[in-house]
């Protein structure tokens, strides 16, 4: 189990991923406390490794949900 703690600051569209320059979902602090920016498809690429190496993994990828529900439906 990795801890996921709340969001001391939200990732903005500022924050990109260091693989491909998408917009950033996850961030991952290290051990070394460095950091890591992914988007949520090298998030989850790379979820088995960055469990091993971080001490806090940040998940806002929940925001992406929208991608396969109707738009027309958001007024409910
Ligand atoms: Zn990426």
């Amino acid at each position: 189990m990795t801890t996921v703690l709340t969001p001391a600051s939200p990732l903005t569209a500022a924050d990109r991923c260091d693989r491909c320059g998408a917009q950033a979902y996850l961030r991952v602090v290290l051990a070394s406390g460095g950091e890591l920016l992914f988007c949520a498809h090298h998030g989850r690429k790379f979820e088995p490794e960055l469990k091993k190496i971080a001490v806090e993994i940040q998940d806002e990828t929940g925001r992406l949900t929208t991608t396969t529900a109707s738009a027309s439906d958001d007024e409910r």
